[in-house]
């Protein structure tokens, strides 16, 4: 069994949010983050928008893609963790949380879509 988390997802850790003026909780399944939900999808979409950038370059080996996939695979799963947890959640940062959900699949259809031009671009070459 995987029970390394002794509270359950919903619960606050005593700990405030590592973002710089943030005094907001934050939330045991963002513990391993060190954020509040907010600042989290804010590092989210940051992120996303480094991914698309190097991305669009159209440079990348294919283990820096894979990585990037499994980024955004391992970053939807921690919020829809947290968002599902029973964690309290104003109408405002639900609508937040869906927003960065929307960024992380739109960031990985992006990729699919680079990488389909890519190998249909080295057939052609070749
Ligand atoms: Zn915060």
């Amino acid at each position: 069994m995987l029970q390394k988390q002794k509270l359950p997802t919903g619960a606050l850790v005593p700990e405030n949010c590592g973002a710089k003026g943030c005094k907001i909780g934050v939330p045991s399944g963002l513990s391993e983050e060190h954020l509040c939900i907010l600042h989290f999808t804010l590092f989210i979409e940051n992120e996303c928008a480094e991914m698309r950038r190097e991305t669009a370059l159209g440079s990348n080996k294919h283990e820096r893609q894979v990585e990037f996939m499994q980024k955004i695979a391992r970053r939807g799963e921690t919020l829809v963790n947290t968002a599902t947890s029973g964690f309290p959640m104003s109408d405002e940062l639900k609508a937040r949380v869906l927003s960065t959900l929307l960024t992380l699949m739109n960031t990985r259809e992006n990729m699919d879509r680079a990488l389909m031009r890519q190998s249909s671009a080295r057939r052609f070459a070749g």
